[in-house]
Protein backbone atom coordinates (compact mmCIF):
# COMPACT_ATOMS: atom_id res chain seq x y z
CA UNK A 1 0.00 0.00 0.00
CA UNK A 2 1.24 3.68 -0.81
CA UNK A 3 2.28 5.84 2.01
CA UNK A 4 1.38 9.23 2.66
CA UNK A 5 4.28 10.42 1.32
CA UNK A 6 3.51 8.88 -1.92
CA UNK A 7 0.82 10.74 -2.11
CA UNK A 8 2.22 13.77 -1.55
CA UNK A 9 4.76 13.08 -4.05
CA UNK A 10 2.56 12.12 -6.75
CA UNK A 11 -0.59 14.00 -6.10
CA UNK A 12 -0.06 16.10 -9.15
CA UNK A 13 0.32 13.14 -11.56
CA UNK A 14 -2.93 11.62 -9.84
CA UNK A 15 -4.72 15.14 -10.74
CA UNK A 16 -3.86 15.63 -13.59
CA UNK A 17 -4.72 12.14 -14.85
CA UNK A 18 -1.01 11.05 -15.75
CA UNK A 19 -1.41 8.44 -13.00
CA UNK A 20 -2.74 5.16 -15.05
CA UNK A 21 -2.92 1.90 -14.00
CA UNK A 22 -2.41 -0.08 -10.75
CA UNK A 23 -0.45 3.09 -9.33
CA UNK A 24 -3.63 4.99 -9.44
CA UNK A 25 -5.84 1.76 -8.22
CA UNK A 26 -2.89 2.14 -5.28
CA UNK A 27 -4.08 5.85 -5.10
CA UNK A 28 -7.39 5.08 -4.80
CA UNK A 29 -7.00 3.00 -1.97
CA UNK A 30 -4.68 4.86 0.05
CA UNK A 31 -7.08 7.80 -0.28
CA UNK A 32 -10.08 5.57 0.50
CA UNK A 33 -8.51 4.65 3.95
CA UNK A 34 -6.38 7.72 4.99
CA UNK A 35 -8.45 11.30 5.63
CA UNK A 36 -5.00 13.04 5.60
CA UNK A 37 -4.36 12.36 2.41
CA UNK A 38 -8.06 12.67 1.08
CA UNK A 39 -7.55 16.37 2.58
CA UNK A 40 -4.32 16.55 1.01
CA UNK A 41 -5.69 15.91 -2.67
CA UNK A 42 -8.80 18.18 -1.77
CA UNK A 43 -6.62 20.98 -1.30
CA UNK A 44 -4.59 20.39 -3.73
CA UNK A 45 -7.37 20.45 -6.48
CA UNK A 46 -8.60 23.32 -4.97
CA UNK A 47 -5.38 25.19 -4.93
CA UNK A 48 -5.02 24.18 -9.04
CA UNK A 49 -8.45 25.49 -9.74
CA UNK A 50 -7.64 28.59 -7.69
CA UNK A 51 -4.68 29.04 -9.44
CA UNK A 52 -5.87 28.49 -13.07
CA UNK A 53 -8.90 30.66 -12.66
CA UNK A 54 -6.99 33.85 -11.80
CA UNK A 55 -5.67 36.14 -14.53
CA UNK A 56 -2.24 35.97 -15.49
CA UNK A 57 -1.63 39.27 -13.82
CA UNK A 58 -2.91 37.96 -10.35
CA UNK A 59 -1.63 34.71 -10.52
CA UNK A 60 1.30 34.10 -8.18
CA UNK A 61 5.19 33.18 -10.32
CA UNK A 62 6.04 29.42 -10.80
CA UNK A 63 8.61 30.52 -8.19
CA UNK A 64 6.06 31.30 -5.72
CA UNK A 65 3.99 28.43 -6.52
CA UNK A 66 6.68 26.00 -5.91
CA UNK A 67 7.50 27.51 -2.51
CA UNK A 68 4.10 27.02 -1.54
CA UNK A 69 3.95 23.60 -2.74
CA UNK A 70 6.84 22.66 -1.02
CA UNK A 71 5.67 23.73 2.11
CA UNK A 72 2.24 22.02 1.62
CA UNK A 73 4.62 19.17 0.96
CA UNK A 74 6.87 19.59 3.96
CA UNK A 75 3.96 19.72 6.15
CA UNK A 76 2.21 16.87 5.23
CA UNK A 77 5.36 14.92 5.49
CA UNK A 78 5.75 16.12 8.72
CA UNK A 79 2.20 15.01 9.96
CA UNK A 80 3.07 11.62 8.16
CA UNK A 81 6.06 11.13 10.09
CA UNK A 82 4.20 11.84 13.52
CA UNK A 83 1.78 9.07 12.47
CA UNK A 84 4.47 6.17 11.38
ZN1 LIG B 1 -2.24 9.13 3.72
Amino acid sequence: MLRCRDIVRHGDAFLSGEMRGWKRAGFWVHLLFCRYCRRYIRQLRTTQAVSISLPPSAAASDAEVDAVLACIAADAVEKDRGRD
